[in-house]
């Protein structure tokens, strides 16, 4: 029965507080997950050091190397706007 619990995908125990679904998506998988806030928190985090591998322009989105339009595909992204 503990496996029917709803867990954070991503911290595994955590109770997730939202349900990742459009923006989430394209980054995690093409469904909807449930996650805590301070992962989304850490998925999100604009990371200065990394540029994106695409394009080069900073800051990319977590760990993902990608800046926000190329993760998005959306052009408001760019600049950390997300
Ligand atoms: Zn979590
Ligand atoms: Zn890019």
């Amino acid at each position: 029965m503990a496996e029917n619990m709803k867990k954070c995908y991503q911290c595994k125990n955590k109770k997730p507080d939202a349900e990742f679904s459009s923006k989430g998506s394209r980054i995690v998988h093409n469904r909807s997950q449930l996650i805590c806030n301070s992962c989304i928190e850490h998925i999100y985090r604009k990371n200065w050091d990394v540029p994106c591998q695409v394009c080069e322009q900073k800051p990319t989105v977590g760990d993902l190397k990608l800046c926000g339009p190329c993760t998005w595909g959306e052009a408001a992204t760019a600049g950390g706007n997300w």
